[in-house]
């Protein structure tokens, strides 16, 4: 009690990427709103979890998962991996799933409205965080469900829709993203489609996020010749300290702090270690070495957290949205102060999500 002073409240956390939609939609015993209100043993995110560790909300993903799933058993302790990426998916399959997940967002809400809340603007994320509901804002991993004309993007916009990752790594009739390959260069592939350009300069006009994670470089570069948004990666890390296909590299990072872009930090081991490995028993040091580095490439205004809850092996040492405060003490430790702590753990997406609103 004598000390109690002493120890820095909970940082409330407001991440860049999670899959916990498609988890809940994968799951086939309870009702989504049952498993998310009351938690269940596995899994990174559902209420008891975030309020334990200070989760205040993020980017919620919907994935339109592949017909087969990929095979990623190849890559948990190999050093050198090239996982073949799924082939394009039909529109009906991608709507279908997509349909789904966010029905669940919808119900969440519904039948949690003290708990949760589809946010639209980050005015709307920063009364959820006051009234201490979990903030969710709408996020497409890969833009299989909308089709060229837009007509499903009036759909999902009015419903919520915020945020767009072009490509999810497969290839679609927007653009082309980067293999599960280690090491591995992001410049592989042609860039954007015509219509890919068409649905960034329709993403400006409504002030949705355009994400740039898991795009191939060429992808890139279209995106920031063209966009008139803050470049975006919510999940990546840096390639210099990770040759994975996933990560940026410097120029992407330096035209990322041009833009006056954030990229959120990805648990995901595999894209942490020098290795590559997908290794729980990984320590929190590397996460401070990614941040070390995206600090310097991007300065305060342009790192956050992008932990791909629900759909990575994140260390055991953070373990689930309830370990959150371990990595914020971590870094802490680590010589961070409490106001770029603030910045990193949700200021800085706040302020990304106001500059993209049209
Ligand atoms: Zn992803």
């Amino acid at each position: 009690m004598s000390s109690s002073a002493e120890v820095p409240a909970a940082i409330p956390i407001f991440d860049g990427h999670n899959d916990t939609l498609l988890r809940l939609a994968l799951q086939k015993e309870k009702p989504p709103e049952e498993v998310f209100g009351k938690g269940a043993g596995s899994g990174h995110i559902d209420l008891p979890k975030a309020r334990a560790g200070g989760f205040a909300g993020g980017f919620f993903a919907m994935f339109p998962p592949p017909i087969k799933s990929t095979d990623l058993s190849q890559v948990t302790q190999a050093q050198r991996y090239d996982v073949p990426l799924p082939p394009m998916l039909p529109i009906e399959s991608a709507q279908a799933s997509t349909i789904r997940m966010l029905s669940i967002m919808l119900r969440l809400e519904q039948a949690l409205p003290d708990d949760v809340a589809v946010c639209r603007t980050a005015g709307e994320i920063r009364a959820a965080m006051a009234a201490n509901r979990i903030a969710a804002l709408l996020h497409i991993e890969g833009a299989e469900a909308i089709d060229p004309d837009f007509a499903m993007l009036d759909v999902l916009y009015a419903a919520g829709l915020r945020s767009i990752g072009l490509v999810w790594s497969r290839s679609n009739i927007y653009g082309h993203g980067v293999p599960f390959r280690f090491p591995g260069s992001p410049d592989v592939g042609p860039g954007l489609t015509d219509a890919g350009k068409a649905l960034v300069a329709e993403c400006n006009r409504r002030g949705i996020v355009v994400d740039l994670s898991h795009l191939n470089e060429q992808g890139f570069w279209d995106v920031a010749g063209i966009s008139t948004a803050p470049l975006v990666a919510t999940h990546s890390n840096v390639h210099a300290l990770s040759e994975s296909a996933r990560n940026l590299t410097d120029k992407q990072l330096a035209a990322i702090r041009e833009s006056g872009g954030v990229v959120g930090l990805n648990f995901a081991t595999g894209f942490l270690r020098p290795d590559g490995a997908m290794r729980a028993d990984t320590d929190l040091d590397i996460m401070v070495r990614h941040l070390d580095y995206l600090l310097e490439r991007l300065g305060e205004d342009g790192l956050a957290f992008g932990s791909d809850f629900d759909g990575a092996v994140i260390p055991n040492a953070i373990g689930s949205a309830a370990g959150l405060q371990r990595l914020v003490d971590r870094l802490r430790e680590a010589g961070y102060s409490e106001a770029l702590l603030r910045k990193i753990a949700h200021e800085n997406w706040l302020s990304l999500i106001e500059r993209t609103q049209a």
